[in-house]
């Protein structure tokens, strides 16, 4: 079969690869779509610590499944499904607290080993999802759960004001989560375009933190309070600080980004407002649930957050071209299957510039 081999950072390949072998407990998928995000970006700059190579990345999925045992409930041969494409150990501190989304032996499809971007692979029947969706939906559902577990985390409910910063893909799943959920929800970005996606996807407010005074705007929306609940999902020195400046007394922080470099914080803050500051990371079953329910009920703007379909063959010349211009880039979409309508012809002749 073939499959995109990513053979060290800048290099990637479509090859002939040994198809994967169904073992019991497993469904034999035919691969439909797969998204690309910030992850799948890293490692082909190189800049993903946790990727080896070679890898067949892929982690953000939408498939048929081909092969199953019978008698499974709930999934049988030809039905579409998504997938949660981490492991757990079962016996690590977070696995023993019911928390493995955080399993300190995680193992990402896609990053510790191989992932979706080829015609088949095999997963175990429990980390399939189904759900009365399409396949681009099904696609999306991966992405949304990052940001729908950190507004789990930050326990968001109906009453809360939360404020978001960074409304790229992961952000923009908080930002949808946090709408769904009934709060009151700010969207802060430096990108108008994201800002007006984080709109369609449930945000009452859009700040652009370089055009607009965050503290004052913030302030004039919250009542001078600051929002109960803010989520950083930029991972900057600077969106780090300021999640702790805006967020109101006795308010919630949750962190999904991480710096690459060290923060200073006046500490004094933590303490003064009795703040609950939360690292978050990956996704739970729950969450899973969460945005498929979600994305059922049509509250997610699915057309508007995917920016680009390519077909498998384009593969190679989509990630030189991401890596080229990652601004230009909304949320990427390969599909594997030559049935599957490509959103809009993408490539130009040159085979770099995009349409
Ligand atoms: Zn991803
Ligand atoms: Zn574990």
């Amino acid at each position: 079969m073939k499959a995109l081999v990513m053979h060290c950072p800048g290099s990637v390949r479509i090859e002939d690869v040994s198809p994967p072998v169904r073992k019991a407990g497993e469904a034999l998928l035919r691969v439909r779509y797969v998204g690309l995000c910030g992850t799948d970006l890293n490692s082909y700059r190189g800049r993903n610590p946790l990727v080896s190579y070679p890898r067949i990345p892929g982690h953000e999925i939408a498939a048929t499944i081909a092969e199953i045992d019978e008698n499974i409930a709930g999934f049988s041969v030809g039905m579409d499904v998504t997938l949660s494409p981490y492991t757990s150990c079962g016996s690590c501190a977070a696995c023993c607290n019911n928390r493995n989304n955080a399993c300190q032996l995680n193992q990402t499809l896609g990053v510790q080993r191989d992932g979706a971007l080829a015609e088949y692979i095999t997963v175990p029947v429990e980390k399939l999802y189904t759900a009365h969706l399409g396949l681009q939906e099904l696609c999306l559902v991966e992405p949304l759960t990052v940001g729908c577990h950190a507004v789990a985390r930050a326990r968001v409910k109906d009453s809360d004001t939360v404020a978001i910063f960074g409304c790229g893909g992961v952000g923009l799943g908080a930002v949808a989560a946090s709408a769904f959920r009934g709060a009151k929800t700010i969207a802060i970005d430096v990108d108008d375009k994201k800002l007006e996606i984080a709109k369609k996807a449930g945000a009452a407010y859009s700040i652009n933190s370089q055009r607009q005074d965050l503290a004052s705007v913030i302030g004039e929306l919250t009542d001078g309070r600051g929002p109960q609940v803010v989520i950083e999902a930029v991972g900057r020195p600077e969106t780090f600080l300021a999640a702790v400046d805006i967020v109101a007394f006795t308010g919630r922080v949750a962190y999904i980004g991480y710096a690459k470099e060290p923060v200073t914080y006046e500490t004094r803050l933590f303490v003064q407002k009795e703040l609950d500051i939360m690292g978050t990371r990956n996704a739970l079953p729950a969450d899973f649930q969460e945005v498929i329910l979600m994305l059922e009920e049509k509250r997610f703007p699915v057309d508007a957050a995917i920016g680009i379909v390519a077909p498998f063959e384009e593969a190679p010349e989509v990630f030189a071209a991401w890596d080229a211009n990652p601004a230009r880039f909304a949320k990427i979409m390969i599909a594997l299957d030559p049935s599957s309508p490509a959103k809009e012809d993408i490539l130009d002749a040159d085979g770099v510039e995009f349409a």
